[in-house]
């Protein structure tokens, strides 16, 4: 699959919420490169879910590394039915999003986390995280409940900020 078109709000697939993956078939494995093609089109994109291609299940792809800054990163991730198990602390930061690309928000998320997925073999794997990835895997597992970080801001007229292009 090639790189594919991301939905933007308001469109009402954002607000869905995401199956689980059942079997992982050709299908997903395909669906899952499209998402990962994409996410290495857009410069600086640290994180895909499927939803926002359109397909409502329960698919992340995240590579912290592609930011801007420099943080600590695993690389390329696939998570297939992510479950954050452990959270704690909180972080704040400014947010955006390819589904939202004309604003930033701040957003208080939570610092450091654990979360169990499934990897593209269909084997179970955890990941501990903390800092800006940590803050990625929550705003992509976000978008599976149907949740954008706009939903997250304390206030909509003093945490979001219109992106200057
Ligand atoms: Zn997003």
């Amino acid at each position: 699959m090639n790189i594919l078109p991301v939905l933007t709000i308001p469109n009402p697939l954002l607000k869905e919420i995401s199956l689980p993956v059942e079997h992982i078939t050709e299908e997903t494995k395909n669906l899952i490169e499209g998402i990962s093609k994409t996410l290495y089109a857009h410069k600086y994109c640290v994180g895909i879910a499927a939803v926002q291609v359109g397909v409502l299940q329960r698919i992340v792809v995240i590579d912290a590394s592609q930011s801007l800054k420099e943080h600590r990163s695993s690389g390329l991730l696939i998570m297939i039915n992510p479950v954050i198990t452990y959270s704690s602390g909180k972080i704040s930061s400014r947010e955006g999003c390819l589904s939202a690309p004309d604003f930033i928000g701040t957003v208080v998320r939570r610092k450091k986390i654990e979360v169990d997925y499934l990897d593209l073999n269909g084997k179970k794997q955890q990941l501990k995280t903390d800092g800006f990835e940590a803050i990625v895997v929550q705003h992509e597992i976000d978008h599976l409940d149907g949740k954008v970080f706009l939903d997250r801001v304390t206030s909509l007229k003093t945490d979001v900020f219109r992106r200057v292009t």
